[in-house]
């Protein structure tokens, strides 16, 4: 441990400064100092301590007065350690972040706070009462005290809640939670807490079957670059089943082999007991599971577990690419072109770009696996700078599903007016029959189920945010999906007094209903956000699916991937075409992806599987290429219209987003900036470009808060780069405490 001066950045991620202070190391703290320890340290004039993060060390300094010192260090060691702060480093200059969101994204949550991380869960009694009372109480609330009020809504959502998670979740203080316990309508339960997540032990081993030619062609070409520390990127294409996962299974027990470790980055959807039973089946104890359903107590585990070096291969969602792993041999990222690897908050990182930055410091091989690789991968691949590998066919005697398309307007002509044609209904009925179960997947992408006044039309939306609540049956609430605003459903129309106010939109309820009354003697369980909100009934629902052989499940997109029933035969897709008519530029690839991972369910027995896609356009290109499952037109199609339209990998899309609580003075900001950017990339910048905006953003209001969005195409670059970040320490220096300033390289939808 260098130096008797230490940079630190202070832990506040509201204070509008990013940069470094300098300190001297008190003798008494000398050597007990490194890259990564959390400091408290004087700040400011007062006395004020505050804590924060050492960055950097060093022996001497540039500062002519006397430094203040150090305060203290915590006992529990540095929370990162150089690779760590050369991947903060990486965030802020690629996704224009200050420091302290960068070391925040690279921490586990709940790490660097004071307390200790809290085993209890608190459980609100707004359970045991009538939803009625809850809601009656939220109201009051909602004035009088937003911050017992969101803590509510969260308990509502939610049923239980660690307290230490209520605490990050809502902003709140300890005395919010008192004072909903004094009230009655919070209760403090001592749970039993589940700290190891899966028994590892437990679960029997099993070892990798023979593996075909065209499976160990790929573990050979990948396993040379593990075994020379060569970094090589692999996109692994093969159809769904053709062998992917056990391919890097295999790379994986060689790395471990040769003394290193490994990241398996799975999205979180299909982060499935399944998934997990066969990476311990493989790996046991070795390996440690990251996912957002860990509380905060868990997710400390595991890391314990990671650093001490018994677990040596992290399996998890998005974030577990910052594992503290040491010596990494290969970065595997499973359905590579999941949207769920972009981050949605600030920094809002690709795990894709992650990945790629991490195996290159470690030497290791970086795998991206999918059925259906995102455009710009397989792009990188044509271009030769990724090796393509494929598997063309599946190693069990399994075909592919017969895909047929039913053409909904001649439901709707022949006057059936279900959601479920005719045709489907058919097959559904000859399922039953054969003793075979069936999935139903309902595209709900630009589906809503909001509510609206028969009478006036009137649609009941979020007083925080300019989108319409989302209606949920069992608890006859209406919800924000943005920002979490609940209320109870109104039972007259806050407009014109009218009874006749309805839901609207097929969501999967009202599909279960239609269900329960075409099938009568048919079982169903529904899988959706509404019914896995409890931590571990995703589980749950699979396992009664599976052990109890209910005739259908019915989900939305949980149960497009990574299921693995044998005795599912058949799957049917209600509103395919609904997907492609967002306002996003993936749309196609997004549907085509659905279709494709949906289909991919049925028939992974000895059963030959079928899928019906219900469309109301069967000659969409798009809907056409899923039918024939067949990725490599689609994808000529489709970068050719990139290519046209100059979208990504053509060119990168920058968003701009300001955002601020009032509307006065913003919309001129964002002029007087689109202005500047324009000029400055008119000088600085070395290729062509495009500014677009500003302009509203789609949804115009998200938490009370009012949008503006410049759009700038061109190609990232270094130039481009250095350009944002000045741009973001000019709007940090203009001082506009209400106007908030996002920039984010190719944002996944545009709200
Ligand atoms: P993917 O990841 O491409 O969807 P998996 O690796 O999950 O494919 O394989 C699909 C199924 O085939 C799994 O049940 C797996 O156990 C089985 N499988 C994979 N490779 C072989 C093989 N070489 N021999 C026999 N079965 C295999
Ligand atoms: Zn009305
Ligand atoms: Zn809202």
């Amino acid at each position: 441990m260098e130096g008797k001066f230490a940079g630190v950045i202070i832990n506040r991620l509201a204070l509008n400064i990013d940069r470094m202070f300098h300190y001297s190391i008190p003798d008494g703290l000398l050597g007990k100092i490194d890259i990564g320890s959390h400091v408290t340290v004087p700040f400011g004039n007062g006395n004020k301590t505050v804590d924060g993060f050492v960055l950097s060390l060093s022996n001497h300094s540039d500062f002519d007065g006397t430094l203040k010192e150090i305060l203290s260090v915590s006992e529990s060691g540095p929370l990162f350690d150089r690779e760590m702060l050369s991947v903060c480093q990486f965030l802020k200059q690629k996704y224009f972040c200050s420091y302290i969101s960068a070391v925040k994204t690279v921490l586990p949550p709940g790490s660097g706070r004071k307390n200790k991380v809290s085993d209890k869960l608190i459980r609100g009694s707004v359970l045991n009462v009538p939803y009625d009372e809850a809601f009656d109480a939220l109201e009051k609330l909602r004035d009088k005290a937003p911050k017992q009020c969101k803590i509510l809504e969260l308990l509502i959502q939610n049923d239980f809640v660690a307290d230490s998670d209520i605490l990050f979740l809502t902003g709140a203080g300890y005395q919010a939670i008192r004072a909903l316990k004094d009230k009655g309508l919070a209760r403090q339960e001592t749970v039993e807490v589940f700290r190891l997540p899966i028994d590892y032990e437990s679960i029997p081993r099993s070892a990798s079957p023979v593996l075909t030619e065209e499976q160990q062609y790929a573990v050979d070409r990948i396993c040379a670059s593990v075994t020379e520390n060569q970094n090589n990127t692999f996109l692994l294409h093969g159809v769904t089943g053709s062998g992917k996962t056990e391919v890097f299974l295999n790379c994986i027990e060689k790395a471990l082999e040769i003394g290193k470790t490994a990241i398996v980055l799975v999205p979180e959807i299909s982060l499935t007991p399944q998934m997990v039973t066969r990476f311990a089946a493989r790996f046991g104890k070795k390996i440690a599971v990251l996912h957002s359903a860990l509380s905060m107590g868990e997710r400390a585990d595991e890391y314990k577990r990671i650093k001490s070096g018994e677990a040596r291969v992290v399996v998890g969602a998005r974030s577990a690419i910052f594992a503290p792993l040491k010596n990494i041999g290969v970065i595997v990222i499973d359905e590579e072109h999941e949207t769920s690897y972009k981050a949605e908050n600030a920094p809002t990182y690709h795990a894709r770009e992650v990945a790629d930055f991490r195996a290159k410091q470690h030497g290791a091989a970086f795998v991206l696996a999918s059925a259906t690789p995102s455009v710009e991968s397989f792009y990188q691949a044509k271009q030769g700078n990724y090796q393509l590998i494929s598997l063309t066919r599946r190693p069990t005697a399994q075909n592919l599903p017969t895909v047929a398309v039913s053409d909904m307007r001649e439901e709707i002509k022949n006057g059936n007016r279900s959601c479920i044609g005719l045709s489907l209904q058919r097959e559904i009925r000859k399922n039953k029959e054969q003793g075979e179960q069936t999935i139903l997947f309902l595209n709900r992408r630009g589906f809503s189920t909001f509510v609206s006044c028969r009478s006036c039309g009137f649609v009941i939306k979020c007083k925080n945010c300019d989108v319409s609540l989302t209606y949920h049956k069992a608890k006859n609430s209406l919800t924000c999906h943005y920002c979490g605003y609940t209320i109870k459903k109104p039972e007259v129309c806050p407009n014109c007094a009218s009874s006749f106010i309805k839901e609207f939109g097929a969501g999967t309820q009202k599909v279960e209903e239609e269900l329960h009354s075409l099938f009568p003697d048919l079982s169903v369980i529904r899988m959706d956000v509404d019914t896995t909100s409890v931590k571990s009934s995703h589980r749950a629902i699979l396992e009664k699916f599976d052990k109890e052989k209910i005739d259908i499940l019915l989900g939305t997109q949980m149960v497009a991937k990574g299921l693995d029933f044998p005795n599912v035969t058949l799957v049917g897709v209600l509103a395919a075409d609904q997907s492609l008519f967002v306002d996003d530029f993936r749309a196609g690839e997004r549907t085509f992806d659905l279709i494709t991972q949906v289909c991919g369910r049925a028939g992974r027995g000895e059963k030959q599987g079928r899928a019906l896609i219900q469309t109301y356009m069967p000659e969409n290109s798009v809907i056409c290429q899923a039918q024939e499952q067949d990725y490599l037109s689609f994808y000529e199609n489709e970068i050719e219209l990139r290519r046209q339209l100059n979208y990504p990998p053509f060119c990168d899309i920058i968003s701009v987003l300001l955002t601020s609580p009032v509307l006065n003075g913003l919309l001129s900001y964002a002029k007087k900036l689109a202005r500047s950017i324009h000029i400055v990339m008119q000088k600085d910048y070395d290729g062509a470009f495009e500014l677009l905006g500003p302009s509203e953003t789609s949804v115009t209001k998200i938490n009370g808060r009012f949008r503006q969005r410049i759009w700038i195409k061109c190609k990232m670059n270094r130039k481009a780069e250095d350009i944002f970040a000045r741009l973001r320490s000019y709007h940090i220096n203009e001082k506009n405490p209400h106007i908030n300033m996002v920039i984010e390289n190719n944002p996944f939808g545009a709200i």
